[in-house]
């Protein structure tokens, strides 16, 4: 589905003006808010889009390049709120950006725009895990040691000396915010922001606990179970929700960041899902066929190798290859035949091969198969 012009969506004109733009928003997104749309999904789609119309539209950067690029412009995320790569807003972001707009139409509940306290949010950790491809195979559970931010166990993570070393903030008698009221051209307007005295929690410390100076987390080691799944590969990143630093005073902790890293196989390669096995065969056993044994990630598996088998050939493991987060089911172990050319001879091997040379079979006669290189190509991805 083509993404429809930002000012479509908030049906204005392509010179309409910062008032204009806002004003226009703020007709769609009280239309569209959740509150008054009982969850209906259509309602939630309009919503989001006008807000990231808004989002654009109303920064002067990036609505110039809007007009000159278009959607291409944006590159992908036009949120610019770090979706990396799924576009679009979340129903977060537009409360925590644009919250404002609504001047208190609508109750906070447990909306970060709305109104009310302000909880703080641990910061996310990044941690490496490197993985064999048997593990990636299975998928695989891992224990980490990590050192991070942990709640400060003498305050049980408050920051506060005692139970009673609080007092409500005078300045937004412990609300988090402060409203004011605008007179603007739609009529007052009444905007709220975070009080600016105890940064949106509504108290403050009166005496702070010694051990981790109010800020209630301290550095720590904590040691985290993972249940990585199979199929992973390297550079992708899983996030583990909770299980990152712990935020000051109480609040939501941040989220464990894995990034994946492929430990190098001794004998096979991957390919998305697929693995590769090069095997090298001597030429005598290419020209009478053989049986050879070759390694997979569950152990060794034998193949039979048929008699006049030529360089490249490749033959398919159904199944024998690495379980694919894109489709149902496996990958499959491909094996390239390679044959191998004796570097050094003795002068009885040499007085054999140049025997060999002259008789009639060992001149090449390539069918138009062997010769085609795509061929063999098509053989690899069926
Ligand atoms: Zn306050
Ligand atoms: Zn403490």
């Amino acid at each position: 589905m083509s993404k429809r012009d930002y000012y479509e969506i908030l049906g204005v004109s392509r010179n309409a003006d910062d008032d204009e733009i806002k004003k226009a928003y703020r007709k769609m997104a009280i239309k569209f808010h959740p509150d008054k749309n009982d969850g209906n999904p259509a309602a939630e789609e309009k919503f989001k889009e006008a807000a990231e119309a808004y989002e654009v539209l109303s920064n002067r950067d990036k609505r110039a390049r809007y007009d000159q690029f278009g959607h291409a412009g944006m590159g992908g995320a036009a949120s610019g709120g770090g979706g990396g790569g799924f576009g679009g807003m979340n129903m977060d972001d537009i409360f925590s950006q644009f919250g404002d707009i609504f001047g208190g139409q609508f109750g906070g509940g447990s909306r970060s725009g709305g109104g009310g306290r302000r909880v703080n949010k641990g910061s996310n950790l990044r941690v490496k895990v490197k993985l064999t491809l048997e593990e990636i195979a299975t998928g695989v559970e891992k224990k980490i040691k990590v050192n991070k931010y942990i709640g400060c166990d003498k305050c049980n993570g408050s920051g506060a000396h005692s139970g009673s070393s609080f007092s409500r903030c005078s300045t937004c008698r412990g609300s988090g915010h402060v409203t004011r009221v605008q007179n603007t051209i739609l009529g007052q307007m009444q905007t709220s922001s975070t009080c600016p005295a105890c940064g949106g929690e509504g108290q403050t410390i009166t005496e702070k606990c010694k051990s981790c100076h109010g800020d209630g987390i301290v550095h720590g080691e904590d040691v985290i179970t993972l249940n990585i799944p199979a199929g992973v590969a390297d550079g992708m990143q899983l996030s583990v929700s909770g299980k990152g630093n712990a935020a000051p005073r109480g609040g939501i902790p941040g989220d464990l960041i894995l990034l994946v890293e492929e430990a190098e196989h001794d004998e096979l390669e991957r390919d998305g899902s697929n693995l590769i096995y090069n095997l090298f065969i001597n030429f005598a056993d290419a020209a009478l066929g053989t049986n050879v044994e070759i390694p997979t990630l569950e152990g060794k598996a034998k193949i039979k190798i048929d008699a006049g088998t030529q360089a490249g050939k490749m033959l398919r493991l159904k199944n024998k290859g690495l379980p694919s987060l894109e489709f149902h089911g496996k990958g499959d172990l491909i094996v390239n035949i390679n044959i191998w050319t004796p570097q050094h001879l003795s002068s009885d091997e040499k007085k054999l091969m140049e025997k060999l040379r002259e008789s009639t079979n060992f001149k090449p006669h390539p069918g138009k198969k062997d010769r085609g290189f795509f061929n063999r190509m098509k053989e690899y991805f069926e």
